[in-house]
């Protein structure tokens, strides 16, 4: 619990000491979700969360991201952001435009491209030591704002964003009480999803980690595209959906009210359907 305890004080210390960081936190309070549901077990819940518009709607193609300044790199970031060391190349920062409680961003210290391959032993242990928290990765197509720059993201468990395989989109779980099995049987995944898609530098794919009970779990997502074709519609028929881990795991972001009041359950289908890889 030491981890989170120091968490904790961080973010007292960062609410009083950044403005953006209370606003942010504030808003959360007071945000609109809606729910949808098919039969008993089956829910998706929308949540409006204008202040991730940039996030969403983020260019990540390689021209656009070389030419802005990276905001993981230490001299671009807030001079009153501080954070926590984790295993010595990693910092915990606190996010000022949370969309889960204690929305966290674990940044590397290095300028280094966002792939996964070697690091789910690291996200694995900070799950191990972050026990209330989910901890989540975003493929550099797959919902990262930042795809040149290492990261995970974490904030507080709820049981829709650990809810694992359901019939809208495709996760597979591997469950295990030990963390170098989790790291052996994502590694064989891995290689599977990269044989389905042998032209991407990595696989499309989120991640989901958290421990529960003692067991490391960990939910993958498998992806066949970036957005939906809502996305990049226009007028009316345009939806600012762009889906990272917690979206694939039921909890879809919208920034727009007009998207968060006519988003219908065919779309939430469709959606899923566009973005989800299926696995036979
Ligand atoms: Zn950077």
């Amino acid at each position: 619990m030491q981890l989170q305890r120091k968490i904790d004080q961080l973010f007292i210390e960062q609410q009083r000491d950044w403005e953006q960081l209370r606003a942010g936190t504030e808003q959360l309070d007071h945000i609109n979700v809606k729910e949808f549901n098919w039969g008993n077990e089956l829910k998706v819940d929308i949540q409006f969360n204008p202040s991730r518009i940039e996030s969403v709607s983020a260019k990540v193609d390689k021209s656009n991201i070389e030419k802005r300044p990276c905001f993981l790199c230490e001299k671009n970031r807030p001079k009153v952001q501080s954070g926590i060391p984790f295993l010595d190349k990693y910092i915990i920062l606190l996010n000022p435009f949370p969309i889960l409680r204690n929305h966290l961003t674990i940044t590397l210290h290095s300028h280094v491209p966002q792939r996964i391959r070697k690091k789910t032993g690291d996200m694995l242990t900070l799950a191990e030591l972050l026990p209330d928290y989910i901890v989540f990765y975003n493929g550099p197509k797959c919902g990262a704002s930042a795809p040149d720059h290492f990261h995970l993201q974490a904030g507080l468990k709820s049981p829709i964003l650990m809810a694992g395989e359901n019939e809208l989109r495709s996760c597979l779980v591997i469950e295990s009480t030990s963390k170098s099995e989790v790291e052996e049987r994502f590694e064989d995944v891995y290689q599977y999803l990269h044989s389905r898609q042998p032209e991407e530098e990595e696989p499309l794919f989120n991640l989901i980690a958290f421990v529960e009970n003692n067991r490391y779990v960990l939910h993958i997502f498998p992806r066949k595209a970036h957005r939906p074709r809502q996305f990049y519609e226009e007028g009316k028929r345009q939806l600012l959906v762009s889906p990272g881990a917690i979206d694939m795991a039921g909890l879809i972001i919208t920034v727009r009210e007009e998207d968060f009041n006519k988003i219908r359950k065919e779309e939430i289908v469709d959606i899923y359907s566009q973005v989800s890889m299926p696995i036979i």
